[in-house]
């Protein structure tokens, strides 16, 4: 079968004409250099079936970006029958310098004008013929979008590479007879598309330099002879430089610009987004927004302003019966956000199932119930329990980032994030960190720079993630009930706001000692503002959550299924929990959790976390805690799930809130722990190695190697940080310590970059 690719800028619409081609969803966004994935499919609606290859955006062939390599090398090496080079017609002149690249290759080449749509809105006018006949290739006018043209672009791709095709470059006279000269001895060597490579020989291109060092040389020479005067020295910029006049002097006469207002209605969006003062207010505001909606459970504040509406059972209503508690998902006090209501809703038929499953295992053996209710089920339905904030807050982000929004709030930001060593297109990542780790580590793809996408991977996790919300909310709760201080939205607020300081913190100490390096200039085109496309919606929405819909049904159920063993197994096979009475119902608890397979590894590890506030110096129970944050480690979830499983051993008796808050307040009251202990414990599992899927997405987005430091991070981070709150909480002049310490290492840290001192190694670029 033939093989077509797509090749162009970014945010030419590849991934556009890709989909309206192939008919496949694949990923369509505003964000430069998206596809960094290769997609395939077929377009079958030529005389003979071709597959279409969708290149990652790029703006040369230069080897300077992981897009440039990859799209490079399939040129080069899998030899497309044709390669379609998109090109954005509303910004003919930039977009065309990638073509005069293509050109100089072997390959057949076809040139599609896309988004002529905008460009006849807009009343300029391009010649397509005149184009064609200047550059020597097939030239089609399209609309992606619009489904326009693209047939007829296909049909000449089809004949396109039939034909062979003169490899041909706009390099003028001098260095051009410098390029030929190379030229002809690659091909006498046999090379293929030797053109490109004389021509990147010339430019002393990297990879080429080390593959041709005969020809290099003969560079060399050139440059000695007639260097200095005629030409100067920098080839690279000469020959970019008369790309450039060609383009400005050939092409562009095709381009007959119609009449325009000044501003379009987006230029003057961006005037007041993307304000330099303004800019960020605004976004902070929609941020702010896209929480509420998802989470709060006072959408309009009449709860909060009213000061106590009545709720449902107020007003006298059977909240037994179903239609009640219907109602009671929507509104109860207050009206809930749409994300509230989302899950309200689930939970119940997630409640009825799991009724429905205990009531019809009723006169089944004691274990298996168990197995199946609260191993498999209870821990499934858990993680399913966040699936609806989770969908609604990537819902409201992918509708941000498909009107052209996020990539205004990058740039926006991108003054900020320099400071801190980072680009603005690290915010995106780290944002959709609040919602889930996996689709933000992979969203780091954005991101061109190695160490700066290192460095952003590690500190995702402490972007608080839907999973670790509960462990706050329940902690903050019992902290409230137990000791009767504080509120426990400040303290949930408050330990948000640590994991921020902490990933600010470290990502400041990485960019200056091990992940050094210079922030790549912000190169990203901000897209005209349009109405989002639902299908593209769908699409984006899909591709974020898939990875948690994945980690449901697989990692976690099997873990709880491990811990569910663990627990309520002893060594010897011993099924400890046991059937008593709660509230009228005859549940399973396991009061005997001590004697469990997992009790007796709790205890092991117990002193480990003495220093972080709840290990050896908590009550006898204090085993517990160290179990919660060891499952944790599988998924997140299971910190709480944990809590009420152990609930009912410390307490002596069953206990199972929606909330988790009864169980910490057993948890507290039987083992002693201090309040740092419990912000350390918080902390903690806030900071510390991701769950399992996490780490799986990490390890396979992470360079070779790294992911080993990574974890070794995540474990020092999550123990200095909860040590540093639990020793600070209990003797404040422990501060003191800690900021000597910090003292020094910021002195060493400085020192060191001035190579003022230096530990053995001889330092690059020394003598
Ligand atoms: P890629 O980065 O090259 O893959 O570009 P995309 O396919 O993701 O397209 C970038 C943006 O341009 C998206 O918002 C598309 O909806 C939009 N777009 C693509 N083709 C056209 C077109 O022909 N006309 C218009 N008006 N917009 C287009
Ligand atoms: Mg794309």
């Amino acid at each position: 079968m033939k093989k077509f690719a797509l090749a162009g800028n970014p945010n030419s619409g590849k991934t556009t004409l890709f989909n309206v081609l192939t008919g496949s969803a694949a990923h369509v966004g505003n964000w430069s250099g998206v596809t960094v994935d290769r997609k395939e499919g077929v377009y079958k609606k030529l005389s003979e079936p071709v597959t279409v290859v969708d290149l990652p955006g790029i703006y040369s062939l230069s080897p300077y970006t992981p897009e440039e390599v990859v799209s490079r090398n399939f040129i080069l090496d899998e030899k497309p029958d044709c390669i379609i080079n998109i090109v954005d017609a509303t910004n003919l002149e930039r977009n065309l310098y990638l073509t005069t690249q293509l050109i100089e290759t072997d390959v057949p080449v076809a040139v599609a004008l896309n988004m002529t749509d905008v460009t006849e809105k807009r009343g300029d006018r391009i010649d397509a013929a005149y184009l064609e006949s200047k550059l020597g290739l097939p030239v089609v006018e399209i609309s992606a979008l619009k489904g326009k043209g693209i047939h007829e672009l296909m049909k000449r791709a089809l004949a396109a590479s039939k034909e062979k095709r003169q490899a041909r470059t706009v390099c003028g006279s001098g260095v051009g007879e410098l390029i030929e000269n190379i030229r002809g001895s690659l091909e006498a060597k046999g090379v293929s598309s030797p053109l490109f490579h004389a021509v990147k020989i010339a430019e002393n291109d990297e990879i080429d330099v080390g593959a041709y060092k005969d020809e290099a040389k003969t560079v060399g020479q050139f440059k000695k002879e007639f260097s200095d005067d005629v030409f100067g020295d920098d080839f690279e910029a000469l020959i970019a430089d008369s790309r450039y006049k060609y383009i400005s002097g050939e092409l562009s006469p095709a381009l007959k610009r119609g009449k325009r207002e000044k501003f379009t209605p987006s230029d003057k969006a961006d005037k007041v987004l993307t304000h330099k003062i303004f800019g960020i207010p605004v976004f902070l505001a929609i941020l702010f927004a896209v929480f509420h909606l998802t989470f709060s459970e006072d959408l309009f504040y009449i709860s909060a302003m009213a000061k106590g509406l009545p709720s449902l059972d107020e007003l006298g209503l059977d909240t037994g019966n179903p239609g009640v508690r219907l109602l009671a998902c929507l509104y109860d006090g207050a009206v809930f956000s749409p994300g509230v209501m989302l899950t309200n809703l689930l939970s119940l038929v997630l409640d009825g199932i799991s009724g429905a499953a205990g009531g019809w295992l009723s006169s089944s053996p004691l274990w298996l119930s168990g197995f199946i209710v609260d191993g498999v089920l209870g821990g499934l339905f858990a993680v399913m329990g966040f699936l609806p904030q989770i969908l609604t807050l990537f819902l409201f982000f992918s509708v941000l980032e498909d009107t052209g929004y996020m990539a205004r709030v990058a740039f926006i930001l991108d003054r900020i994030f320099r400071r801190f060593g980072l680009s603005g297109r690290a915010f995106m990542p780290m944002i959709m960190g609040f919602g889930c780790s996996l689709p933000a580590m992979i969203n780091t793809r954005t991101l061109s720079d190695e160490r700066e996408r290192t460095a952003t991977v590690r500190v995702i996790p402490f972007f608080s993630c839907g999973a670790k919300l509960p462990i706050l909310t329940a902690v903050a709760g019992g902290i409230v009930s137990v000791f009767g201080v504080g509120n426990a939205d400040v303290i949930t607020y408050g330990m948000y706001l640590m994991g921020i300081c902490t990933a600010i913190a470290t990502v400041l100490i990485m960019r200056n000692t091990t992940m050094k390096g210079k922030v790549p200039p912000f190169i990203m085109e901000l897209p005209a503002y349009h109405v989002p496309r639902f299908g593209s919606l769908m699409v984006h929405l899909w591709d974020k959550t898939k990875h948690f819909v994945k980690k449901a049904f697989t990692v976690i159920l099997a873990s709880t299924i491990i811990i569910w063993f663990l627990s309520s197994f002893s060594w010897n096979w011993q099924f400890l929990p046991e059937e008593i009475e709660y509230g009228g119902e005859t549940v399973l608890a396991n009061l005997r959790m001590n004697e469990s397979i997992l009790g007796s590894i709790g205890m092991l590890i117990q002193p480990l976390f003495t220093p972080i506030g709840f290990g050896s110096q908590l009550a006898s129970a204090g085993w517990v805690f160290a179990v919660a944050a060891l499952t944790g480690l599988v998924a997140k979830e299971n910190v709480i799930a944990t809590f009420g499983a152990l609930a009912a051993f410390v307490a002596g008796s069953y206990i199972a809130t929606e909330d988790g808050v009864a169980e910490t307040v057993a948890m507290i009251s039987a083992t002693g722990i201090t309040i740092p202990g419990l912000i350390a414990f918080i902390a903690f599992n806030m900071t510390t190695v991701p769950c399992f899927a996490a780490c799986a997405t990490a390890k396979a987005e992470l360079p070779e190697g790294k992911f080993r430091w990574t974890l070794l991070f995540w474990l020092c981070t999550s123990y200095t940080v909860s040590c540093m709150i639990y020793l600070i909480g209990s003797w404040w002049w422990t501060s003191f310590i800690f900021a000597a310490v910090a003292a020094a290492a910021i002195v060493l840290t400085v020192l060191w970059n001035k190579r003022i001192i230096s530990f053995g190694k001889k330092r690059v670029g020394e003598q």
